[in-house]
């Protein structure tokens, strides 16, 4: 499911995670389908508030991936 995957340019450590878009738009779309189910049968405003998560998710899926070292914080494009 990743991207092409590359070692930290800074320290060349192995110890890099890689932020996929993809991934983060489903985890929110599934956060927002949970909050629209627990809504709908039980607690109302959780229905209204579940529109925040799909928000979230369209601008996560419109955000640039991102390479993320462990070893030495730091951030690049891939
Ligand atoms: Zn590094």
């Amino acid at each position: 499911m990743s991207d092409k995957w590359e070692s930290c340019p800074k320290c060349s450590s192995n110890e890099v995670v890689s932020r996929n878009k993809l991934y983060y738009f489903l985890l929110w779309l599934a956060i927002a389908a949970c909050m629209l189910w627990v809504g709908l049968l039980i607690f109302w405003p959780l229905f209204i508030a579940a529109f925040v998560p799909i928000i979230i998710s369209v601008f996560s899926f419109m955000k640039k991936p991102v390479n993320k070292c462990r070893n030495c914080n730091h951030k690049w494009q891939p």
